[in-house]
């Protein structure tokens, strides 16, 4: 965590920085609460975006121009935002990606070339299915063995059983932070203890969490931890993968191309230093500049004053949902936030989300990329509501009358 004066939070200021919060959606107000699915963006994220590619546009790391070279300082300045937001010890553990997914790809297949026959992944029955399917490509390719964490019907991993699941043969275990269907908030330093113990190492899916709540890879004492920038109000398209240093040395390139190598012949070609290694070709330029602008922002809020807010709102609107007929809460864990899943006996949670659309309610519906999840719990989807700093009480209002004018009209 960046010290330093943090503006006391507030969230009628903070909407004025978010133009689009400020529309109509069929004349009426919009309510944003898929933050889940993606968050929307700052004025200054706006503004670099526009500023990169009207001024900056250049490509960077070769360059002998001026704005090469300008584009290259800003590029890596962000790295340096985000390496000091997420307390990582070098510039050289901040790998950008495309996102959650692509890290977790690149985790998949650069750690993966050093396991073998007969090592063992544990992930846990809450992944989204970024966190599941390249495990099972890796399992399949390589032939490990592929464990799952159960959950209880509460939504919250069951530690004892993920205990059992743990031995010597573990080579890594990969765990949401926070489940983005259910808002489970896993135990995550607990589990890299556990996992360290075995002499295993431990992802951290942090696409749900960094936007959340204060990131401390230090402390955390993760090996890995992924997250997208289209989540945290950054742009589409980037993201970031952190590994321990001495962790990604070891492992080989996952892409081959331009910017990673060192030296290329048709005999041999020797490799970058970290992070270029894992950054084969022209990357996301704006897209880095433009997340290290967001990571900025989200530096100056007080981010437990907004950890306490969207706890509040959530906690509001479950505690009203609850009270209607036939509802049931899908995630009721001890520690969640951010987010709540229904579902409603007789009623589609689509149709629940097409009526709350016609009344300027942004939410999801279906199966949230977590179809082993909704399996478990028997249902084929939810509606999803899911908060930002930016939502107010008096929204949450309108969408709880909103959702039952829908019922009523459905039954
Ligand atoms: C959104 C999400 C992902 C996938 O992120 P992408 O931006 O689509 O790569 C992975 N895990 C969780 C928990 C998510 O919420």
């Amino acid at each position: 965590m960046t010290e330093g004066t943090k503006k006391p939070f507030s969230v009628r200021e903070i909407r004025n920085e978010f133009p689009a919060l400020r529309q109509l959606v069929y004349g009426k107000n919009l309510i944003y609460f898929d933050n889940g699915a993606t968050s929307q963006k700052p004025q200054v994220v706006l503004d670099a975006i526009n500023r990169y590619y009207s001024k900056d546009n250049a490509n960077i790391h070769r360059g002998v121009h001026f704005m090469s070279q300008k584009a290259t300082t800003e590029f890596e300045e962000a790295r340096i935002i985000i390496q000091k937001y997420l307390n990582a010890r070098t510039r050289e553990e901040v790998i950008f990606t495309k996102g959650t997914t692509d890290g977790i790809n690149l985790v998949a297949n650069s750690f993966g070339e050093l396991l073998s026959a007969g090592d063992e992944i544990i992930i846990t029955a809450m992944e989204h299915h970024s966190n599941i399917v390249p495990w099972q490509m890796l399992c399949q390719r390589k032939n490990l063995t592929l464990r799952v964490a159960p959950i209880n019907k509460k939504g919250e991993l069951i530690i004892e059983e993920f205990d059992k699941l743990l031995n010597s043969k573990t080579k890594l275990v990969a765990v949401t932070h926070i489940s983005n269907t259910l808002g489970t908030i896993n135990p995550v330093k607990e589990l890299a203890q556990k996992a360290h113990a075995v002499g295993a190492k431990i992802l951290v899916d942090g696409a749900q969490s960094i936007q959340h709540m204060p990131i401390d890879v230090i402390d955390m004492d993760c090996d890995f931890f992924v997250f997208s920038g289209h989540k945290v109000f950054g742009p589409t398209g980037i993201g970031v993968l952190y590994g321990k240093e001495t962790l990604l040395d070891r492992m080989p390139p996952y892409q081959g191309g331009g910017d990673m190598i060192s030296k290329v012949t048709f005999e041999r070609t020797t490799y970058n230093e970290l992070p270029f290694k894992f950054e084969a070709g022209t990357p996301h330029i704006a897209g880095g500049i433009c997340l290290g602008e967001a990571i900025k922002f989200l530096s100056g809020l007080d981010i437990v004053a907004i950890q306490k807010h969207e706890k509040e709102l959530a906690d509001y609107a479950q505690d009203l949902l609850d009270t209607f007929e036939d509802m049931t809460i899908i995630g009721e864990a001890k520690k969640k936030t951010s987010v709540v899943s229904f579902s409603m006996e007789g009623v589609h949670p689509f149709d629940i989300g097409t009526l709350l659309d016609k009344q300027g309610i942004a939410v999801r519906t279906g199966h949230h990329c977590t179809q082993p999840l909704m399996d478990f719990f028997g249902i084929p989807g939810t509606v999803r509501a899911s908060f930002a700093f930016y939502n107010t009480r008096e929204e949450v209002d309108t969408f709880i009358a909103a959702v039952e004018k829908s019922i009523n009209m459905l039954r």
